[in-house]
Parts: structure tokens; sequence; C-alpha cells
């Protein structure tokens, strides 16, 4: 069983984290969360729970959040992000992937999938695998990795990230990599079995045939005529 933390990183709230025209970090990342959440449902053994504050209102501390992703018990924690660089439209851009500094082997080696999985997916600059001491990283005791999906300050980046259509893709090379790492396997879809047909009469007149599906018709059943 694989248990996943995720956490849109600050809050709708969190002063600065915004883009110059003032969309804020949170409001992608927390629909890249939501969309991995839901296409990790696919998988078999996989538990999730996403620590951050929902609503976006609260900024739950840093101190809080490792703490939570500690006592839940996790295998794995993901925590999203999209990078800045001053504080108006300017070029820096691409995606990073971060391990702490130790660079952890399982961190890596899922830092490394995910990386080459959104260059792919996105198309923005790779910056690479990077390594730092970040808090969230620091204290918690599983697997962790922060990604900095692109750079908020970078229009061209940003406007592609405020589409579902980008953040489909992101959430799309995260969920890639867990199941390669992990080897997870999708639940098996359920067949519909077998289908019954109700037959209400056969008749040898058509228009009697007619009248019938004409009456069916008007209580409201998709009646057809098939000649036998
Ligand atoms: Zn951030």
């Amino acid at each position: 069983m694989l248990k996943i933390t995720h956490a849109a990183g600050h809050a709708g709230v969190t002063p600065g984290k915004r883009s110059p025209d003032g969309y804020t970090e949170w409001q992608v990342t927390s629909e890249i969360v939501k969309l991995v959440m839901l296409e990790l449902e696919n998988y078999e053994q996989v538990i999730q729970k996403r620590i951050d504050d929902s609503t976006g209102k609260i900024d739950i501390p840093l101190k809080n959040r490792c703490e939570l992703v500690n006592d839940w018990g996790a295998n794995v924690h993901i925590d999203y992000h999209l990078n800045a660089y001053g504080s108006g439209w300017n070029n820096a851009g691409g995606i990073e992937t971060y391990t702490y500094t130790t660079k952890p082997k399982e961190a890596a080696q899922l830092a490394e999938k995910i990386q080459k999985n959104l260059v792919v997916e996105l198309g923005f600059r790779n910056r690479g695998v990077k390594t730092a001491d970040f808090q969230i990283l620091r204290e918690t005791k599983m697997t962790a990795i922060l990604i900095e999906f692109a750079f908020m300050t970078n229009q061209h980046e940003a406007m592609k990230m405020r589409t579902a259509q980008y953040q489909k893709k992101a959430a799309k090379a995260v969920v890639d990599a867990l199941a390669a790492q992990y080897r997870l396997k999708k639940k098996q879809v359920v067949s519909a079995g077998t289908l019954y047909r109700v037959q209400v009469g056969a008749f040898s007149d058509i228009n009697t045939a007619n009248d019938l599906a004409e009456e069916l018709k008007a209580k409201g059943y998709p009646a057809i005529i098939a000649a036998l």
C-alpha cells in the first residue's frame, strides 16, 4: 500500500506568491493537486491525502504541514509550487524538481522521473533535479519531493499553467512517474455483463406494430421496430 500526501504550496491568501497580474501560485497548484488525486484513484493500493487547506483560506505553517505528513505515516510526500524571479514579468523560466540535500535514493529516482515527464508534457526549459534544504523536505520522514512546475513571473509559462490543458499535462507527468516508480497497477474496469432486451409483441401487420411503438414512445420508452 502506498500512502501519498499532497500539498499545494502556501494558500490563496498568502501575500506575494502570485503573478505580476495577481493570479496566485495556489490557484494553479491546487488544481494540479486535485487532478493528480483524481487520476490516482484509478490505481490499486494507493491511499492519499491532501494536507494543505483545500479552500485556500489558511496557509498552514510549514511546521504543521510536516507534522501532518509524519503523523499520517505517508510513504511519499509531494509539494506543488510555481517558481518566481523578481517582481515583474521576465524571461526566467523552466521546470525544477527538488529533493533534500542528502539526495535520498528513492526521492532522487522519483524526482528524475517527474522532471523528465514534466519537460516532455509542458515543454518548458529543463532546469534539472536539484537539492535544497527546504523545511518540507528536511523535516518529513518519508520520500519527499518539491516540484516547481513553471515560473509564474514568466508570462508565457504563467498563462499556459492557468489552462486546464496544461494542468492536466502536469498532473499526468506526476501520476505517470509515481506509477512507474512504485509499479502501480490500474484498477480493473468491471464489464457491463449480459444485457437483456424486453420484447413487447410480434405482429404480422406493420400498422399494428407502428401503433404499439408509438404508444410506447408516448410513454417515454425508446421503442424500435425490427423485422424478424
Ligand atoms: Zn511556492
